[in-house]
């Protein structure tokens, strides 16, 4: 249930927006009574600029990042002070081509785990809004850093996957790709049924290098944008965060949303301290 407060109080472009649902507000909010029941409303402002920029807009990229995910579930490698650690190693080692090639069977075990995770998580509030705007604007981009198939789960047709899916497979010599169910823990098959090496996952690892022609397109698209939005990244992986920073210098909006603020901050048109779910509930009500 969300319940938009009008009050002669309010400046012109404010907001309050309800998040009953969240356990923690990190915005300045108030508590409402609404027949009884208690709601936490959390004060947002959006520009009067965004307000017409996001009203008339045609090329419109959203580019988001694992934060989009957590309220799935699905936790984050960066964020609150901390960083992911698998068995005693930092994420980005035991996530890289290096450890591919030394020791791919607990690559796997990783990957297995994680998807282990994945398995009962399922889209939230926020990618089922993004799936919406693929309909709302002339032209308009997803491009996600994620693996974890939440966004096409939620509906989106095309989204451009920089960092592969973590669902899919390919042979380390002939380049066959596999597609695994959710369901499929641990993976399968463990070898090419045509060549009988070994799989690994279709994950771009650290020290590896971006699907040429879907990085190549999000390039495009991200140069053509006039608003674009940065979702639940920490902004700190490249070429991914490089995206927001071709769509500013080419003229585009470029709005962020996440609770934290990021190297990409300062670039920033405008910033929501905010859960994605929040802020775009919130946006979307103006579209
Ligand atoms: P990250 O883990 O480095 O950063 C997550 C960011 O999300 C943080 O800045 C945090 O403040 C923010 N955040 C947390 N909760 C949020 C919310 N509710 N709404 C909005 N923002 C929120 O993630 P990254 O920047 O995507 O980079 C990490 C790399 O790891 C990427 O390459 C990505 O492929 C991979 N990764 C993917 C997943 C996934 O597929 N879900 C999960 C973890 C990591
Ligand atoms: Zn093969």
């Amino acid at each position: 249930m969300r319940i938009r407060v009008s009050s002669t109080a309010m400046p012109l472009s404010g907001y309050w927006v309800e998040s009953a649902l969240l356990e923690e507000t990190v915005a300045p909010s108030r508590t409402f009574d609404f027949f009884g029941k208690k709601y936490n409303l959390k004060f947002m402002q959006i520009s009067s600029r965004l307000q017409k920029i996001l009203k008339e807009a045609k090329r419109v990229c959203v580019l988001t990042g694992a934060g989009i995910s957590a309220e799935s579930g699905v936790p984050t490698f960066r964020g609150g002070g901390g960083t992911a650690v698998w068995k005693g190693m930092p994420f980005d080692q035991i996530s890289s081509a290096k450890m591919v090639r030394e020791n791919l069977d607990e690559v796997w075990e990783w990957f297995d785990y994680r998807r282990s995770v994945l398995k009962d998580c399922k889209p939230n509030l926020a990618h089922k809004i993004l799936a919406q705007w693929q309909d709302k604007f002339d032209d308009f981009t997803l491009i996600t850093q994620n693996i974890d198939n939440l966004h096409r789960e939620a509906g989106s047709r095309e989204v451009l996957e920089l960092h592969g899916n973590i669902h899919r497979s390919y042979c380390t010599k002939c380049n066959k790709r596999f597609f695994m169910s959710k369901d499929t823990i641990p993976h399968q098959p463990v070898a090419c049924d045509e060549c009988h090496s070994k799989v690994r996952p279709d994950v771009v690892l650290f020290g590896e290098f971006l699907p040429p022609s879907v990085y190549e397109r999000a390039e495009r698209k991200s140069m053509q944008a006039e608003l674009f939005f940065i979702i639940g990244t920490s902004a700190v992986v490249y070429p991914a965060a490089g995206l927001a920073e071709i769509a500013k210098f080419n003229g585009a909006f470029l709005v962020e949303i996440n609770p934290e603020e990021t190297p990409m901050t300062k670039l920033c048109d405008e910033s929501f301290r905010a859960r994605s779910s929040e802020v775009l509930s919130l946006l979307n009500e103006l579209l």
